[in-house]
């Protein structure tokens, strides 16, 4: 039977999934949703927090049809969509790697072609002519990649989720946060369908549905049967003069695969973000006998991860090499074994519908991906789409925790890495008399 429109529906998590969701569940007419989460829009835990993401319109012409179905939704929503369409920027991308096997494996999808605007890039020089003067200073030592002049760039993140809560919670979505929207546990029915959820505060929100779109964290609530591996991946900003600005506006993406990636600095603070790439840090705990990667927060990064920051700009732009951080996160994600989403109904504990595995690359999806969770929760998702994103634990049984993914590094960090091996005199230390997290 169909769901009433005046249902009331639970979402916990109010980052990028969750508030997507609930813009989608508004936009469908549905006026009593409410959306827990520990911190408020912006939550400081979010990986979706950040200045900035990667997007490409283009999905590879060979790509299946699931990626090919999202990724239109996807592109749709950044150009058509007023509450997202002002925060994508399409200034063009280069993508790069160091060695001949991560060049062969990102080129061979098939999408890296002149006729799909991939101009080669070999040398220094060709690499620094992608940019005004003075911005790409280094020598690109044995970079090799391909540039394309759009079609491709990067999004505002933190304001486009900030946008989408803004429009979710004008169309009357509720939103709770502190102790009273800390999720702590699922309540159950009958230890089978679940009723809801009790907050930190104690009080329990009761739902016709509640959706699980905690992230990172979603294990804490719900055994996930190994089916994602929480991972997380570093930031850092350096601060720019507002002379350098001036000319570092309006860039395309830079991303090699195996060293990391920045885009141009955010318009309110010129912080220059760079990613530092490499397959992940897990954090490994034994849980009740069981090897379990448990998030934590934490607005700081492993000294080597620092290095790794360094060398890539070293590399790119040594004139900025040895600033000083001005700002450095770890940033969770979570991993399915095929890094395919987990969108779905719970097929044991009815009206429980989970909106989990962004696998890394979740953020760009945040135009479209509620949709999807909103098509699951009333039962028609498209069934190509419901089986690539169904419930497998089956995939995720002997599990390789340490699999990298598809994912690359500089050698010696090319490899899922364990914060439990980095000692507490081996993070920066920059923001450490700050924000508690
Ligand atoms: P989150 O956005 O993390 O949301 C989870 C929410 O749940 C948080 O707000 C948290 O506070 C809340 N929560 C947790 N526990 C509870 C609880 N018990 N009760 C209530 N609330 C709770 N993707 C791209 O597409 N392009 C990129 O360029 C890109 N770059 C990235 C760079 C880095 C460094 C990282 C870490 C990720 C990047 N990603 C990128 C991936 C993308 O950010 C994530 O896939 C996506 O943001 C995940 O969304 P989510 O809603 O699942 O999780």
């Amino acid at each position: 039977s169909q769901l009433a429109k005046d249902s009331h529906i639970i979402i916990i998590g109010a980052g990028t999934w969750g508030i997507s969701t609930a813009l989608h569940l508004a936009r469908r007419c549905y006026t009593n949703i409410k959306v827990l989460d520990k911190y408020p829009v912006p939550s400081l835990i979010s990986a979706g927090n950040d200045v900035n993401k990667f997007l490409e319109l283009d999905s590879s012409p060979v790509g299946d049809y699931v990626s090919k179905a999202i990724a239109q939704a996807t592109v749709s929503g950044w150009k058509n969509d007023p509450v997202f369409q002002p925060y994508y920027h399409d200034t063009g991308a280069i993508i790069a790697a160091t060695s001949e096997a991560a060049r062969e494996d990102i080129s061979s999808g098939g999408g890296m072609t002149s006729a799909n605007g991939w101009i080669p890039r070999s040398t220094g020089r060709e690499f620094r002519e992608t940019m005004p003067q003075g911005v790409l200073t280094g020598d690109f030592p044995g970079w090799k990649g391909w540039w394309k002049k759009d079609g491709a760039g990067w999004v505002a993140a933190r304001k486009s989720m900030e946008s989408a809560a803004r429009e979710a919670a004008r169309l009357g979505v509720t939103f709770l946060s502190g102790p009273a929207g800390e999720a702590r546990e699922l309540v159950y029915a009958d230890g089978k369908a679940v009723r809801g959820v009790r907050t930190a505060d104690g009080h329990v929100h009761l739902g016709a549905k509640t959706i699980l779109c905690a992230g990172a964290a979603a294990e804490n609530l719900l055994d996930m049967k190994d089916q994602l591996r929480p991972t997380a991946w570093t930031l850092a900003h350096i601060k720019m003069t507002p002379e350098e600005a001036k000319i570092y506006k309006d860039l395309p993406v830079l991303f090699n695969v195996e060293r990391g990636f920045f885009m141009e600095p955010d318009e309110d603070k010129h912080e220059l973000k760079i990613c530092d790439e490499h397959p992940g840090y897990c954090n490994w705990v034994t849980d009740g006998g069981k090897l379990k990667s448990r998030p934590f927060a934490r607005q700081q990064i492993p000294l080597e991860s620092e290095q790794r920051v360094r060398q890539f700009l070293k590399e790119t732009m040594p004139h900025l090499a040895s600033r000083p951080l001005s700002f450095a996160r770890i940033c969770w994600c979570a991993d399915t074994p095929d890094r395919k989403f987990l969108i779905s109904t719970h097929p044991e504990h009815q009206d429980l519908v989970l909106g989990v595995g962004a696998s890394g690359h979740g953020f760009a999806h945040i135009t479209s991906v509620g949709s999807f969770i909103a098509d699951a929760m009333e039962s028609k998702l498209d069934p190509r789409l419901a089986k690539a994103f169904r419930w497998r634990p089956e995939t995720a049984v002997g599990r390789d925790w340490g699999a990298l993914q598809g994912r690359y590094g500089p050698k010696g960090s090319n490899r899922v890495m364990n914060f439990q091996d980095v000692s507490e005199d081996e993070w920066t230390t920059i923001g450490l008399d700050q924000v508690k997290l």
